[in-house]
């Protein structure tokens, strides 16, 4: 089959991008030393860049698993910018259609089953989508928040003021403009760019598949300290409504941590989590899977015990939810 057509504008991008920060970045480092202004702005930039895109582009936008006060969609609708990853309203589209249609050759835009490279990069840089390209059917609701909609219509602007006019400041404020435009531009760009793709590319090949083995996700904390907490990607795909993708307190997960401290000064609102007996549920049955595989003669007992543990873990959880319920109602009474 005949390949479609290049898309230069992202071939010349990411190709300019990679070669400015690989070659630029050890030179300047060699005349120039290290220095700890363009490396913190560095930091600064990439931790707002990324954390907007897995906070907001993603858990907010495309799964709404929170509601976000309009300065905080306006902070990450900026930071999104700065992300160089389209504008929310294309890649909440794209988002949706890959848990829509996960793994599917023609239909997941970035589909695993594709290889590694397509996953990772490959999707972008070649018309392989033009007939969905502004197809935005799938993101309605997004289309009535005003915020999302100025983004789209000024993102050329907007991405230009965030990765050449930020980085501009920075540099004429240290005194090191060369320097921040190289580190704080283009090294944090490319940077950025790879570790968010590697949710699409690695965290869909390396880890483990603790609640679902029905698509290729993984859960992965290596990949979790890259991607600000998207590497419990495997969680994430089965539950993907919940504002949370490490659901443990020691799964490390910013975007997560980020969230709640928002909601606890009243800037995020609807935190959604699932329910906590499906998720044990599927772990159970995953770990069965794993067991009989290995063990097949154990089948028949592993399975009698399941229904009893999951009767035990239903009523459990239905206890716990009571005990909630009242201790909310009684809150409510004290303070009435
Ligand atoms: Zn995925
Ligand atoms: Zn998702």
């Amino acid at each position: 089959m005949k390949k479609p057509p290049i898309l230069w504008l992202n071939v010349s991008l990411f190709t300019i991008t990679f070669l400015v920060a690989a070659v630029g970045t050890p030179l300047y480092l060699f005349y120039q030393g290290f220095s700890w202004g363009l490396f913190t702005a560095f930091a600064a930039l990439a931790i707002y860049a990324g954390i907007s895109i897995t906070a907001g582009y993603h858990r907010l936008w495309s799964h709404r698993a929170w509601d976000g006060h309009w300065s905080v969609r306006l902070f990450f609708a900026l930071g999104g910018a700065l992300a160089l990853q389209n504008s929310i309203l294309h890649w909440a589209s794209d988002h949706r259609e890959h848990h829509k249609h996960v793994d599917h050759k023609d239909n997941d835009p970035y589909s695993i089953s594709r290889g590694f490279w397509f996953a990772h990069i490959g999707w972008m840089l070649r018309e392989y989508h033009e007939h969905r390209y502004n197809d935005y059917s799938n993101v309605k609701d997004l289309q009535k928040d005003k915020i999302v909609m100025w983004q789209h219509k000024y993102y050329l602007p907007l991405m230009l003021f965030m990765n050449v006019g930020v980085p501009l400041l920075i540099g004429l404020a240290l005194g090191q403009v060369w320097g921040a435009l190289l580190i704080a531009g283009f090294l944090r760009l490319v940077i950025g760019h790879h570790t968010t793709f590697f949710i699409n590319s690695l965290a869909h090949v390396w880890g483990k598949q603790t609640f679902t083995d029905r698509n290729s996700a993984r859960d992965n904390g290596w990949i979790a300290l890259l991607t600000y907490g998207e590497g419990y990607h495997n969680f994430h795909h089965i539950f993907s409504g919940d504002y949370r993708n490490g659901i443990r307190w020691y799964h490390f997960d910013p975007s997560k941590w980020l969230i709640r401290a928002f909601s606890w000064v009243g800037l995020a609102k609807n935190l959604k989590k699932a329910n906590p007996y499906q998720i044990e549920k599927a772990r159970l049955e995953m770990k069965i899977k794993r067991v009989v595989a290995k063990k097949p003669w154990l089948a028949e007992r592993l399975h009698e015990e399941y229904e009893v543990i999951l009767a035990e873990m239903q009523a459990y959880y239905q206890t716990q939810k009571q005990w909630l319920t009242r201790r909310k109602q009684i809150q409510r009474q004290l303070r009435a």
